[in-house]
């Protein structure tokens, strides 16, 4: 188990608001008004339901990162 905070983004010119991300991760990722999802952060849901939500994006729109660095972390 990692100590290192995550931060999540979405990508709002690629989200189709399909909501597979809320699905996965549902208090990480929310709906705006326009039905797309905005990132909560620090991330509420567990590791590993966040990255399941950023695997689950059909456009690749979720960015995951680490809080400290800011690398871009894949699982
Ligand atoms: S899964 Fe991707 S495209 Fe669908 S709502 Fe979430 S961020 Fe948007």
């Amino acid at each position: 188990m990692s100590a290192r905070t995550l931060v999540v983004s979405v990508n709002l010119n690629l989200c189709i608001g399909n909501a597979m991300c809320r699905e996965a991760a549902r208090s990480t990722f929310v709906a705006d008004e326009s039905g797309l999802s905005v990132g909560v952060n620090p991330p509420p849901d567990t590791r590993e339901d966040v990255f399941a939500a950023a695997r689950a994006c059909p456009v690749c729109a979720i960015l995951v990162r680490d809080a400290e660095s800011g690398e871009e972390i894949y699982e």
